[in-house]
């Protein structure tokens, strides 16, 4: 029988996270495996970012970078981003002549295909030397103190002292995502964070949303918000009606914090007093109230929210004085409670994952010896705008660097 292969580190998930740790540790001198099971690697990339890869966020703040993720513990992620910054990326992406710019609140796009990010990380990954091996499936995976890991694949078994788990979430799955990570986790004995979809559409149950159907296609800056007293997040972004609930920025940033049952507030007319706007207008104006509500919000919501009160449709200096201030509450604090998400299938990430009590923050290694996991399986989730990203490549670079570190020293 050959004996198997054998490698400093194997990294499974050829995705964001997995081919940028594969080169980084390449670099740094190890023999490393990527494989991967999908026929077509890194798909993620290629359809993020509307097919231009938001790749990093120029506002994620390095002193405090926790502010844009969430998790159980959102510090953990602080040494890793802190160490590998936004900056460090764009140098890369500049080192590689790729042309990019900025959007809304510091996103930062390629100026072309997002293919061009894969192209740049398999160039790092070949100057690395990293070995490919896509499609392979991974059937088994076997421990052995001072033999390390041993695998078993469609391509045949293969060893390694170090072995790094960047599988990612459970989003999208007909491009290949799997719970491959989460069930390594559990196989050695570590905890797994219940995942759920997140940055995805909310849904309402069909007779209560049947009034708002109609204003699909509906898009407005909200000011959006859930959570109670210290747990409060609010962000002020784009909404958007769908024909099933709401979606747009707004919901997908607001989605990660929603709890199942809790309610959403929303001002449709963020920065304006709208109570003061209606009393002064019934002073001054005769025109009928969804004309005057139209200048401070669309006018489809104006028509769609006085025509759910028969005693709104008349000129506003005829209007009662608690109708118009049930109308502005209504306008700038509207409850609304989800019954649900759209799932994986729309989710752009999960949250949860491999519980970060069992993860070093300096190197990404688990309390399992040599195994590592990074990227989205990890229980960190980044804020729309190039924050997951970011926490890939970050998490990446701090394992490959704890990994050369540990093979140096024959830990
Ligand atoms: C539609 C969409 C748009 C997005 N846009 C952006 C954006 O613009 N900016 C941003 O920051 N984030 C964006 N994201 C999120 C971002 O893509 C992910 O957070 C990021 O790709 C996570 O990187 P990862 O390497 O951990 O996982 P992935 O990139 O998902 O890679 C995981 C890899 O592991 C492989 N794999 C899975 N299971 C197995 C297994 N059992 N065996 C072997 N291999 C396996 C998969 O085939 C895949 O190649 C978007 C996500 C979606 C779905």
């Amino acid at each position: 029988m050959s004996s198997p292969s054998s490698f400093d580190a194997i990294v499974i998930g050829a995705g964001a996270a997995g081919l940028f740790c594969a080169a980084q540790a390449g670099q740094r001198g190890l023999k490393v495996l990527l494989l991967d099971h999908a026929e077509r690697i890194a798909e993620k990339i290629r359809i993020s970012g509307g097919g231009r890869a938001n790749f990093t966020n120029r506002e994620l703040d390095v002193r405090a970078p926790q502010r844009h993720f969430v998790g159980e513990n959102s510090h953990f992620c602080r040494s890793a981003l802190s160490r590998y910054t936004p900056q460090h990326f764009i140098e890369l992406v500049e080192k590689h002549g790729i042309a990019y710019h900025e959007k809304h609140k510091g996103q930062l796009f390629c100026d072309g295909p997002s293919q061009q990010i894969i192209d740049m990380l398999l160039a790092e990954c070949a100057q690395g030397g990293v070995t490919h091996w896509q499609p392979c499936k991974v059937d088994a995976v076997a421990y052995a103190a001072g033999e390390g890991y041993t695998l078993q694949t469609s391509r045949g078994e293969v060893r390694a002292p170090q072995l790094v788990v960047a599988t990612g979430g459970l989003s999208i799955p007909q491009i290949g995502a799997s719970d491959f990570g989460y069930r390594i986790a559990t196989q050695f004995g570590l905890r797994v964070v219940e995942p759920r979809p997140a940055l995805v559409p909310l849904t309402f149950g069909g007779d209560a949303w049947a009034p708002y159907a109609d204003l699909a296609g509906l898009a407005l800056p909200v000011q959006i918000e859930t959570g109670a007293k210290k747990e409060r997040m609010s962000f002020l972004e784009d909404l958007l009606f769908t024909h099933r609930g709401l979606s747009g920025p707004a919901v997908l940033q607001i989605s990660s914090y929603w709890k199942p049952g809790a309610p959403l507030t929303l001002d449709f007319a963020p920065g304006v007093q709208i109570d003061t706007e209606l009393r002064e207008a019934k002073l001054r104006s005769k025109k009928r109230i969804a004309n005057e509500l139209a200048q401070w919000v669309p006018s489809r919501l104006a028509d769609a929210w006085v025509g759910q009160d028969p005693a709104l449709s008349r000129p506003v200096n005829e209007a009662a004085d608690k109708a118009l201030a049930q109308l502005a509450e209504r306008i700038g604090r509207w409850q609304i409670t989800p019954s649900g998400t759209e799932g994986y299938k729309k989710a752009e990430v999960t949250a949860g994952g491999v519980d970060t009590r069992d993860l070093s923050s300096q190197t990404l290694e688990s309390k399992q010896p040599g195994l590592y996991f990074i990227g989205e399986v990890v229980d960190v989730t980044g804020w729309l705008g190039g924050y997951n990203f970011q926490w890939a490549w970050a998490s990446a670079a701090a394992c490959a660097q704890g990994m050369a570190a540990a093979s140096q020293t024959g830990l």
